[in-house]
């Protein structure tokens, strides 16, 4: 059986990459869902929207070398769980990571043919009016996340495609096009 297209979407912090996410067309994916030892928000389902583990739980899974990446990002680990992907992978269905950059990277040094996607904000100043929009963290919260994304801008020539967030709709059909073009070759 074909190997399903292993799929890397990443970007700073508030760019938008779950919300362009949940608003294309294409749909021949699954959604990895994440383990990460941050506090759930709002609205937030565990098993859902992340797997909300422990620290401890998190270092142990780790150390049994059972993450194909993680990141400790401004202060919770964040982290993809490798057999869940690679069965799936074997399974012929194509894999959609939503992941931040150390990861990110470590994914594309890690597995073959990886199709990478960096959603870049149109400005720092205005990646920081949505995080503040988004009321999601407090101002220290905040702060970090922007000196992180200003770090992570540095990364985009490590990705096979660059999408400006500046308009919702069109970054929307960008990623459309894109997934459509690398995966079902239209
Ligand atoms: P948030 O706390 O806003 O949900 O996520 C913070 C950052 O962690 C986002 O950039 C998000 O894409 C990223 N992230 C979510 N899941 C993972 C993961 O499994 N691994 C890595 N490296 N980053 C993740």
């Amino acid at each position: 059986m074909k190997k399903g297209k292993l799929i890397v979407i990443s970007g700073p912090s508030g760019v938008g990459k779950g919300t362009i996410r949940a608003k294309i067309n294409f749909d021949d994916y699954v959604f990895s869902i994440s383990s990460t030892t941050r506090e759930k928000r709002d609205g937030e389902v565990d098993g859902k929207h992340y797997n909300f583990i422990t620290k401890d739980e998190f270092i142990d899974k780790v150390n049994k070398d059972e993450m194909l990446e993680y990141a400790e990002f401004v202060g919770n680990y964040y982290g993809t769980d490798k057999n869940e992907v690679l069965k799936k992978l074997d399974n012929g269905e194509n894999v959609l990571l939503e992941i931040e950059c150390q990861g990110a990277l470590q994914v594309l040094e890690k597995m073959p043919n990886v199709l990478s996607i960096f959603i870049v904000p149109p400005s720092l100043k205005e990646l920081e009016n949505r995080l503040r929009l988004r009321a999601t963290e407090d101002e220290n919260k905040i702060e970090k996340r922007l000196k992180k994304a200003t770090e992570e801008m540095n990364l985009q020539s490590k990705y096979q495609y660059i999408i400006v967030n500046n308009n919702l709709e069109d970054a929307v059909k960008e990623l459309d096009a894109v997934l459509n073009k690398e995966i079902n070759g239209i």
